[in-house]
């Protein structure tokens, strides 16, 4: 019962428009499922001859089936699945010079289509799934094949749009972000060591842009400070190799990090610096002025002075992410460094601030 009512609807749909078998069994999602749309399409054109006829099926052999059903032109589509394995092997070409493991594609179809579309159906109160996610769907479906790739929704290497119905199917590539986070030493003073490192990675990852933030102190300290890189449009996906030494920076402790990661992650770093302070003054009121200057700094996140070295030092133990120049900020009070040493550089999440 349910097949003769899905007959009538395809009789009374192909009576009114041109259609190709895709585009036909594509309204009938719930029809044999087991079937592609194509195979949908060929059978429900085959029960509306055979109805119209008055013929049985069984006198009929598949060639017989093929024939009866050969595709006109379609209003619908246009007849764009017989153009697919064109648009994917101009796809393909476009790809050859990106790195990827995945990715996603989607596609831009007309307005005039996607509204003869929906007219159609809504005059036969149809329900599947619309032109543009066929097209997609079997594009991507022999991108998978051809590429070896997998599809990824969530979070592709590589997103391709397509506009399968422009003459030269104009194609919009973007790719994902990477993100590192590592550790440089500074070993020649003057020299600019963010273009170093956005350079490296521009060049590494064949990227439109690299987005670097530095922890910085002052560097005559030759501290091996913690960076984070985020780089934008690579054609390349790594890894990197030979980054011992890019004219005086020296980098180190190179990690890929997740786009979680990346947007979570910070730096703490702990200093120890004894300084030393003034007989003139009561310890107590010069601990309390060196505390109130570096929490004026705002990258500060954390103060503590340990007591009791001796009379005149104390050592103190800063937080700090971002930019601080430590020893400025000592040479601006009265207090004199003794000893300047970096504890230990920690990550930590923004949230724990
Ligand atoms: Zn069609």
């Amino acid at each position: 019962m349910k097949t003769l009512k899905e007959v009538t609807l395809a009789e009374k749909i192909l009576k009114e428009i041109r259609i190709c078998n895709k585009c036909l069994g594509r309204q009938f999602p719930k029809f044999r499922p087991e079937l592609s749309n194509s195979e949908k399409g060929i059978l429900l054109k085959l029960f509306t001859i055979t109805k119209i006829k008055g013929k049985k099926q069984e006198g009929y052999t598949w060639q017989d089936l093929l024939d009866l059903t050969e595709e006109q032109s379609c209003d619908l589509c246009g007849n764009i699945f017989t153009k697919i394995d064109d648009i994917v092997a101009k796809l393909i070409e476009r790809l050859e010079e990106y790195e990827f493991e995945n990715f996603l594609c989607g596609a831009k179809i007309p307005i005039s289509l996607v509204e003869k579309e929906e007219k159609i159906k809504s005059e036969f109160k149809l329900r599947g799934e619309s032109l543009r996610k066929e097209i997609v769907r079997e594009v991507g479906l022999k991108l998978n094949k051809c590429l070896k790739k997998e599809t990824n929704f969530s979070d592709p290497d590589i997103k391709i749009i397509f506009e399968p119905y422009n003459e030269e199917p104009a194609i919009r590539i973007t790719t994902s972000p990477i993100f590192y986070s590592g550790r440089y030493l500074v070993r020649e003073r003057g020299i600019k060591v963010k273009e170093l490192i956005e350079e490296f990675f521009i060049t590494n990852f064949d990227a439109e842009s690299v987005k670097v933030t530095l922890m910085t102190v002052d560097n005559r300290l030759y501290l091996e400070m913690p960076f984070l890189v985020k780089i934008i449009h690579p054609k390349k996906r790594g890894p990197i190799n030979n980054y011992n030494d890019l004219n005086g920076v020296v980098l180190s402790e190179l990690k890929r990090l997740s786009r979680k990661e990346y947007k979570d992650k910070e730096f703490k770093a702990e200093f120890l610096i004894k300084v030393i302070i003034d007989d003139d003054l009561t310890r107590e009121s010069k601990i309390s002025e060196l505390k109130e200057n570096i929490k004026r700094k705002k990258q500060i996140v954390e103060v503590n002075f340990q007591n009791g070295v001796n009379e005149k030092e104390i050592i103190v133990i800063i937080g700090v992410c971002g930019n601080l120049n430590l020893l400025k900020m000592f040479s601006q009070s009265n207090l004199r460094v003794k000893e300047f040493k970096l504890i230990k550089i920690d990550d930590f999440k923004r949230k724990d601030i």
